[in-house]
């Protein structure tokens, strides 16, 4: 079933609201008040200009996440995408260590995916997930033609 931006988006918002990702804004990003920490979403045919297929999401800073519409084919690669998405954001907000998915990286991607952290280092594919990506990859070459 495909999942919408508006679910994503509650998805987001239980997250940022249990107590283990408070605790840790505020620890480490003392500075600034974590209610203030509230990504948007947003679900978009491409989150990068070029392979529209290859990122199923992005994170811009701590504020903004971008979405990509074809794995929103699949509930679960979803939300793991905004997990994923969110302890990138987690990273930016608390000014973590390391690179883009290094060690800081990682230590918020284990906050924020408890369990699943390993999964959640990069999307899988499924028969749905796989379908949508063919049809968005047809519609941007058709837009390029
Ligand atoms: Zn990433």
């Amino acid at each position: 079933m495909k999942v919408g931006e508006k679910t994503l988006q509650n998805y987001v918002d239980t997250l940022i609201k249990t107590r283990r990702i408070k605790e840790f804004l505020n620890e480490k990003a003392p500075h600034k008040v974590s209610n203030g920490f509230r990504p948007i979403l947003s679900v978009v045919d491409q989150v990068a200009k070029k392979n529209p297929s290859h990122y199923s999401g992005m994170a811009l800073g701590s504020r903004t996440i971008q979405i990509s519409c074809w794995i929103c084919a699949d509930k679960d690669q979803s939300f793991a995408t905004v997990r994923h998405e969110l302890a990138h954001c987690i990273q930016s907000w608390c000014e973590l260590a390391g690179s883009y998915h290094g060690r800081g990286f990682t230590t918020a991607l284990k906050l924020v995916s408890q369990g699943t952290w390993r999964n959640d280092r990069y999307w899988k594919s499924t028969p749905a997930v796989e379908q949508a990506r063919q049809e968005i990859n047809n519609m941007v070459r058709s837009v390029h033609d």
